[in-house]
């Protein structure tokens, strides 16, 4: 029967397995629009407008539900469960992603919900593998009883929501024609009082005002939003009210207001929630490869299944024409390789940059934007697509770029911007207050001469200016990335600090002129030296006992590196909280799997990286604290104080010498787990890591150590005193 479909078997590579499965349980919606099918004379939907939810591919322009049972039955889900295992067996993935979906996803009862996730996860987990479940809903139909559904079984939850009141109520109505706001605005309050890991879908129109919509979504406390415009190709183009500003305007302020979202939100140094799709951008600009299904002309890994069973391409397709989505394979009949193999519609877009226009192919935005989501290149040809196309059909069709490509190139454009200045922010700068500095950490009392005033109106303060940043450099150059080695003892003492640099390094931080590493590293040599302004560290998000948030100060100066560490490996870290990691100290070194560290590395450079928090601390309350006999008052000041800290942000290169990476070339988190254990299990006798990681490579046991800052901390020793030497 495959053969009738496409005479060419494809071969299946490891990234044309399918890991994410969306089971479609019901065909109708709470929200569904009214239909004026006498209007229609085609057999396909007209729908009123004012009714229901007038934006929904799923029931405008498509008949395609109405031949679905209103649930997916018990035995379906049971044979697609069976089916999605075998595949994962056949390809040894270590994690499935399984999305419950409708119409709406929550039409079913709470048995049938339990019953659903029960049977997914039993059929696919293993010791070795994971299930992560979501959901997408519009929320009229969340209760107590299935949040607690989904509470058991972990499920992440889609909230469908597109701003405030007025935002929302544009094209979210229910089906009198009234107002679901305050409904999906109780359920969203719902999902944040059970801490759910929860985000919000939502379908921009560029008649609202983007920083508006993005406060009052924001203000939910979810913990994304993502944001895409409506769904429109060549042949049926985006409709926008006259006088609306562009799309690539609307999403260019929205990213603006969330990297500066500090500016606007002094509590907040970083934005509470994430934009994934901004993320993802950022990550491919940045070189890695993007994980985002609308980025970068990425390979298809999702595949749906439909209430009766059938199989079906991307669900959005469902916005360009019947040919496009619907497949003729079923779970009863058809094992997921045998789709992968051989459906044409699949193939094609594995095509690469041969699926991709020639506009595209030259376009300087191609490795972010990739041609766009794959349904926004749609463009009908002069025979519609239909189970007897050809892989070169589907690929005609959908040779175009992006239907949104003039704001593609405005919003990426601005990006890109951004992105190019962050670089730049970053690289290390010489000049002579470089020398300056190294002279005094030989005891040369020259940079007592020198005043580092930033920001200040003198004649000569921007030459000072200029020269700061170089001053930081050869700080950080004058302190170690090796907190612990045996020699610490040996390394001199850091120089004397003029008052005067107190001020330049505040004025500094709080122009976010410089962060990371050795800015903690010049405030720690401050604290030492002006114990007047006791200093503190704090790892940001710590899951340490309120305890711990103050440290004496011995603590924080040997410990300045334990809170970098802990900022940037912490479980509750925006970019890690669905990472599964370990991170572990053994003996002086850091442990840490090498999945933790590659998902961090896509967000270098990025807003909402790590942050340590300081406070500065007077030192009477200080001596209080570090004796453990705090007064009443002094407990309020130190809340008082709490609330003022100040935040530096750290990044993967802050990272102290001392952190080991452990991978295993298996690259499943599990395999990364485990070898972290075997490592942290023997590292303390193997007198060297270096040592234990040249042990490990002779017993190919396919793990691998590495130090994180790619130098073995006793070659680096030698090296920086080597530097130093007069
Ligand atoms: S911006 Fe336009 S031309 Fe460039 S890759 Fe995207 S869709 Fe293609």
């Amino acid at each position: 029967m495959t053969g009738e479909l496409s005479p060419q078997a494809f071969s299946i590579e490891p990234e044309q397995v399918f890991n994410e499965f969306v089971f479609k349980l019901a065909s109708r919606c709470n929200m569904q629009p009214r239909e004026i099918e006498s209007l229609a004379g085609n057999g396909l939907s007209v729908v009123d407008q004012a009714i229901g939810c007038n934006q929904c591919y799923e029931y405008v322009g498509t008949n395609a539900w109405k031949r679905q049972p209103p649930f997916m039955s018990s035995r379906t889900i049971a044979q697609a469960a069976e089916r999605i295992a075998e595949h994962a067996d056949a390809h040894d993935l270590s994690a499935i992603r399984a999305i419950g979906h409708g119409g709406e996803a929550l039409m079913g009862s709470v048995d049938y919900l339990d019953e659903f996730f029960t049977t997914v996860h039993d059929t696919i987990a293993t010791p070795k593998r994971k299930v992560y479940f979501s959901i997408q809903t519009n929320g009229l139909l969340l209760t107590d009883d299935k949040l607690h559904v989904l509470q058991k079984h972990n499920v992440a939850v889609g909230l469908s929501l597109d701003g405030d009141k007025n935002a929302n109520d544009r094209h979210r109505r229910d089906r009198l024609g009234g107002s679901t706001y305050d409904r999906v605005v109780r359920a969203a309050a719902m999902l944040s009082e059970r801490a759910m890991n929860w985000g919000i879908l939502t379908v921009i129109d560029p008649a609202n005002n983007p920083e508006e919509t993005l406060e009052s979504l924001a203000a939910l406390k979810p913990q994304s939003i993502s944001m895409f415009p409506p769904h429109a190709n060549w042949s049926s183009p985006p409709e926008f009210a006259q006088g609306s500003i562009t799309m690539g305007e609307w999403q260019t302020r929205v990213f603006d207001r969330y990297r500066k979202w500090h500016v606007y939100h002094p509590d907040q140094p970083e934005p509470p929630f994430r934009l994934p799709l901004v993320d993802g951008y950022l990550e491919a600009m940045l070189g890695a490869v993007p994980l985002h299904e609308r980025i970068s002309n990425r390979y298809p890994h999702e595949l749906f299944i439909l209430p009766n069973g059938d199989f079906q391409r991307l669900d959005t397709l469902k916005s360009t024409e019947e040919g496009a989505f619907r497949t003729p394979f079923n779970v009863a009949e058809h094992s997921l390789d045998e789709i992968a193999a051989t459906d044409p519609g699949f193939a094609a877009r594995r095509l690469g940059d041969a699926a991709l226009a020639q506009q595209c192919l030259e376009c300087p935005f191609l490795r972010s934007c990739g041609g766009d989501y794959y349904p926004l290149r749609f463009k009908q040809g002069e025979t519609p697509l239909s189970e007897h196309s050809s892989v070169e059909d589907f690929a005609k069709t959908f040779r175009n770029p992006s239907v949104y490509c003039s704001d593609q190139k405005e919003y990426l454009g601005h990006l890109a911007l951004f992105v190019a200045q962050q670089k730049q922010l970053r690289e290390p700068q010489h000049s002579n207050a470089a020398q300056v500095w190294l002279q005094s950490y030989h005891k040369k009392p020259a940079h007592k001469d020198i005043q580092f005033v930033v920001g200040s109106a003198e004649p000569h303060a921007n030459q000072v200016a200029a020269d700061f940043p170089a001053l930081m450099g050869a700080i950080h150059k004058a302190t170690s990335r090796y907190s612990t080695f045996p020699d610490m003892h040996t390394r001199p003492e850091p120089p004397e600090i003029s008052p005067e640099y107190i001020d330049a390094l505040y004025q500094a931080l709080d122009a976010e002129q410089y962060n990371g590493r050795l800015m903690l590293q010049a405030l720690q040599i401050l604290s030492k030296r002006h114990r007047g302004r006791v200093m503190y560290f704090e790892p940001m998000n710590s899951q340490l006992p309120g305890a711990d948030y103050f440290r004496t100060i011995d603590d924080m100066t040997t410990n300045g590196n334990h809170a970098i560490v802990r900022a940037l490996f912490n479980t509750r870290h925006m970019f890690l909280r669905h990472t599964d990691f370990r991170l572990r100290k053994s003996g002086e070194y850091w442990l840490v799997t090498e999945n933790a560290v590659s998902q961090h590395a896509r967000y270098e450079h990025i807003p909402g990286n790590a942050f340590v928090g300081f406070a500065t601390v007077p030192l009477r309350q200080s001596l209080e604290i570090e004796s453990g006999l705090m007064n009443p008052e002094t407990e309020l000041d130190i809340a008082d104080v709490l609330n003022k800290r100040r935040f530096v942000r750290v990044g993967l290169s802050d990272a102290p010498g001392d952190v080991l990476v452990v991978a295993h070339r298996k690259g499943t988190a599990v395999s990364q787990i485990d070898a972290l254990e075997e490592v942290a299990a023997r590292l303390p006798s193997a007198y060297h890591p270096e040592r234990l990681s040249g042990a490990i490579v002779q017993e190919e046991s396919g793990i691998v150590l590495r130090s994180l800052s790619g130098r073995w901390p006793a070659a680096d020793l030698r090296k920086m005193y080597d530097h130093w030497a007069p």
